[in-house]
């Protein structure tokens, strides 16, 4: 039987994890064992531990329960993942602009940030959002800030 992680969905391979998030129990995936305080399960039966809890206070208000822990660990994850990729919004169009203010075709443009045009392109086109030193890099050789 397997079972897939409470927060990002993933399958678990392997034995899960259990995690206290507000005083509801999740069962989550190695990635996501940070989000919260991790409970000790015997290994054994772990199933049997998570009913026990679930059947104490009715299961609806424990569900409810559950589902504003996760809520409220879904914002906290939103604003982990915007902390660490912060660009304007249309980044896309000013990398393009810059670049032809410059001069330089798309491939040199990669060129000079060591980097494939395909990728450029896919920026460019605000298809994928660049990398923390992909961005710098751009920002430095077209003098702008994203
Ligand atoms: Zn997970």
């Amino acid at each position: 039987m397997t079972f897939s992680c409470e927060i990002c969905g993933t399958e678990i391979e392997g034995r899960a994890e259990y995690i206290a998030v507000d005083r509801s129990k999740l069962r989550v995936c190695k990635a996501c064992v940070r989000y919260g305080t991790v409970v000790v399960v015997e290994a054994a039966q772990p199933k049997a531990k998570v009913e026990t809890i679930l059947s104490v206070g009715g299961e609806q208000a424990q569900l409810a329960k559950l589902a504003k822990s996760k809520k409220r660990l879904y914002e906290q994850m939103d604003y982990e993942i915007e902390e660490g990729m912060e660009i304007v919004e249309n980044y896309g169009r000013l990398i393009k602009e810059a670049r032809e203010k410059a001069g330089l075709k798309q491939a040199e443009l990669a060129q000079k940030i060591n980097e494939k045009h395909s990728l450029l392109r896919k920026i460019e086109h605000e298809e994928i959002l660049p990398t923390d030193d992909v961005q710098r890099k751009i920002e430095r050789i077209l003098k702008i800030s994203l």
